[in-house]
């Protein structure tokens, strides 16, 4: 059988990691505190980042318009 382990992030205990979905929603419940997760979505997992990227893109681009 193949593994079908997604990526969970529980946001009551901080529990961080891989769990086996048991429903058909993909939702686990958290090995830690018992809370239903939903598996971590390319957004929310590099949106953060992404942000902070273009946040830092932003601040060169003012710069650079301010000190020519
Ligand atoms: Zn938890």
């Amino acid at each position: 059988m193949a593994a079908r382990e997604r990526s969970y992030r529980c946001a009551v205990c901080r529990w961080q990691g891989m769990a086996e979905p048991i429903d058909v929603g993909d939702a686990a419940p958290c090995p830690e505190c018992g809370v239903y997760l939903y598996p971590q979505t390319w957004a929310s997992t590099w949106g953060f980042a992404l942000l902070l990227i273009a946040a830092s893109l932003g601040v060169v681009a003012v710069a650079a318009l301010l000190l020519r």
